[in-house]
């Protein structure tokens, strides 16, 4: 994600996203339903996002929590999984989950055919 996108998130809610800042390795497409993410944790209170990645297609967010709190905060990353199945990475067009040259990634049509373009022009 741009560091643009990620400094904004961090300003908007420092509570969520304390320093050292946590690594933010998910394409911009995603920047919408993190930043839900985000804004739901910041409601909650006391949830600290330390990681947030791509893993078989899926966004997958590593937080720290208080016992109490986990459930609703597993319901929340659960909702936003399940968006982030029908959501390009690379653009937040509408997307699905796509296998090229064994990697995972969620894209469009248009953003799988480039990412295909430039795995092909690196054989
Ligand atoms: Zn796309």
């Amino acid at each position: 994600m741009r560091t643009e996108l990620t400094d904004k998130l961090f300003q908007i809610y420092p509570r969520v996203f304390p320093t050292p800042h946590p690594r933010i390795v998910v394409g911009d497409g995603w920047y919408e339903i993190l930043s839900g993410i985000a804004r739901k944790f910041d409601d909650l209170g006391d949830v600290i996002i330390l990681e947030v990645r791509q893993k078989i297609a899926v966004l997958r967010v590593d937080i720290l929590c208080p016992v109490e709190k986990r459930n609703i905060a597993n319901t929340i990353l659960m909702a936003a999984e399940a968006r982030s199945t029908v959501t390009c990475e690379d653009c937040s067009e509408a997307g699905r989950p796509r296998s090229i040259e064994g990697y995972y990634r969620t894209l469009c049509e248009t953003c799988a055919k480039s990412w295909r373009q430039r795995a092909d022009l690196q054989h």
